[in-house]
């Protein structure tokens, strides 16, 4: 196979197995632009899929670190939807709960606009330090004292601060190394009796089984299955003591505790076979998913409807672009004020708020996460809109 690096990053495996390729697509799907015109200009790369038949790891081999540059314009909250702001509660109250997080240090790498970390100050009485290049500053800095951010990537000139709960959430299947990532995790556990790390990332069983296409976005190297995730773990200074999932199925979500003795065994990967089979299908389902949706916006456009797409994130920006709507969808809502007025990379779409659905008064709207959708369609029900609801 070819490829710009062939070698799995979790197991170092050179059993490669290419399954997919996108050839012209978006690099940056959240950073936002000012007008149409740079809009338009948005970067584009290629991506090729590979399966590591030893570890069931999924990455990029094709991915340029080069081309990915953080920025505060990098805006991926998705604080604004109550739905979210469930999950990141109860998700904070778990950990609390679990792990007795009252006056304790947490540290999020890649904290983003830093409200979990918030919250878990909040709900815990924690102290905390984020660490983020996109942080910005006035944002949310002055609603704690206990809670400081750093408007940086984490690496090692911060090793010296140490937590009792180390936090990731969406960041490791952007990182080229993986590895060298979770080995800084486990620095920051430091030696603190019953420290712990919580790592979150999307789950590329959901990918699979719900042809989540619009998740396989050029930000993401790793597409973690619930073998490589465990496995990466357990090969560097932890042991993973759960693993399940959340937010609908849609994201993984590993506890580790870190250990002093690091014995390497042999890892059994139960169930590989099976999972291989699954990825080497999706491609084939992909592409037939991609032609269906291209048919269905040629319908759309020959009947003289008019259809907006809900949800400016990375599923929304990678459906635009996958599809090449610059024709055939003239609005995108989001209900993240931070991203309103902006355009999205790629098509060149104005991003708008819910309220300017009154002036669009659309036939169709396309829901980009299902888990939105009562959520959207009381907004719509409020509005007095009389349009088809529709799950991309
Ligand atoms: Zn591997």
């Amino acid at each position: 196979m070819t490829g710009r690096n062939n070698k799995c990053p979790i197991c170092e495996s050179g059993a490669v197995l290419l399954f997919a390729e996108v050839k012209d697509a978006l690099v940056h799907c959240n950073t936002l632009w000012k007008s149409r015109e740079m809009a338009l200009k948005a970067r584009r790369g290629v991506l090729k899929l590979g399966f590591c038949n030893r570890c069931g790891h999924v990455f990029n081999t094709a991915f340029d670190p080069e081309a990915m540059k953080y920025a505060e314009e990098y805006e991926n909250s998705l604080h604004f939807s109550p739905v979210f702001q469930d999950y990141a509660r109860s998700l904070a109250v778990k950990l609390i709960e679990r792990y007795g997080l009252y006056e304790k240090e947490i540290i999020e790498i890649g904290c983003g606009k830093g409200d979990f970390l918030l919250l878990m100050s909040e709900l815990g009485g924690n102290s905390g330090i984020g660490f983020d290049a996109s942080f910005i500053r006035d944002r949310n800095d002055s609603r704690s004292r206990k809670v400081s951010f750093i408007q940086d990537l984490y690496s090692e000139k911060y090793a010296h601060f140490k937590g009792d709960m180390i936090l990731s959430r969406q960041v490791l299947e952007h990182i080229r190394s993986p590895r060298s990532f979770v080995r800084k995790m486990r620095s920051a556990t430091g030696s603190r009796p019953g420290a712990m790390v919580f790592c979150e990332v999307p789950n590329f069983m959901h990918t699979i089984k719900e042809l989540a296409v619009w998740d396989i976005i050029y930000e993401h190297y790793s597409y973690f299955t619930p073998l490589s995730f465990r496995r990466l773990f357990n090969s560097d200074g932890f042991r993973v003591q759960s693993l399940e999932e959340g937010f609908n199925g849609q994201f993984l979500c590993l506890e580790a505790a870190p250990v002093e003795n690091m014995h390497k065994t042999a890892e059994e990967a139960p169930g590989l076979d099976s999972l291989m089979r699954e990825v080497s299908a999706f491609f084939h389902r992909y592409t037939n998913k991609i032609a269906a949706w291209k048919n269905e916006l040629e319908k759309i456009a020959a009947r003289g409807q008019r259809a907006a797409v809900w949800g400016a994130g990375s599923k929304g920006v990678s459906f635009l672009n996958t599809l090449k709507t610059a024709a055939e969808i003239d609005h995108v809502i989001d209900i993240n004020p931070y991203k309103q007025g902006n355009y999205v990379p790629g098509t060149g779409q104005e991003i708008v708020g819910p309220e300017a659905l009154r002036e669009i008064d659309p036939d169709l709207i396309i829901i980009m996460n299902p888990i939105y959708t009562s959520e959207i369609w009381e907004t719509v029900k409020r509005m007095g809109l009389k349009c088809r609801l529709l799950t991309a």
